[in-house]
Parts: C-alpha cells; structure tokens; sequence
C-alpha cells in the first residue's frame, strides 16, 4: 500500500528538465554569484530558486573602499 502522506515536489524546471538549482544563490557586491549549497555550481542568480545577498551572511567582500565604491561616483569627483 502506497504512502499518501510523502508528497514529492516537483518544480517547473525539474518538469521541464531545465538546468536550475535548488540551492540559494550569494550575489556578492562585484556581482559574482556562489552557490550555498553546491560548491560546483557556477549557474547563474536566475537559475537558482532562492537568492541572498552576501551582505546577510556576513561576508566581507563588500566592505566597500570609499574611493571605489561606486563607478558613477568616482567619475565625477575630479
Ligand atoms: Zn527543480
Ligand atoms: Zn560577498
Ligand atoms: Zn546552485
């Protein structure tokens, strides 16, 4: 007799055998992406069904250096 109590979720891009990952994505502030959960992932932000910014966990790639923080900025302080 089949359980009925296990429900398996399948999400659209399982479905559709897209290439996705479950795992949370950590846009950091160059842009770059890791992947929380898979260490060889290099899929990009949109494949992933979860994104955090690394700024939540922590990370300290984004202290920012005052003169470079942001290209528009530096541009115009000459
Ligand atoms: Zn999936
Ligand atoms: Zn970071
Ligand atoms: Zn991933």
């Amino acid at each position: 007799m089949p359980e009925p109590a296990v429900i398996i979720e399948v999400c659209v891009e399982c479905e559709q055998d897209l290439e996705h990952c479950h795992g949370t994505a950590i846009v950091h502030f160059d842009g770059s992406v890791d992947c929380a959960d898979d260490p060889g992932c290099r899929l990009t932000l949109e494949h992933h069904l979860s994104v955090v910014s690394c700024v939540e966990l922590e990370c300290l790639c984004g202290a920012p250096p005052a003169e470079a923080a942001w290209p528009g900025q530096a541009a115009a302080a000459s």
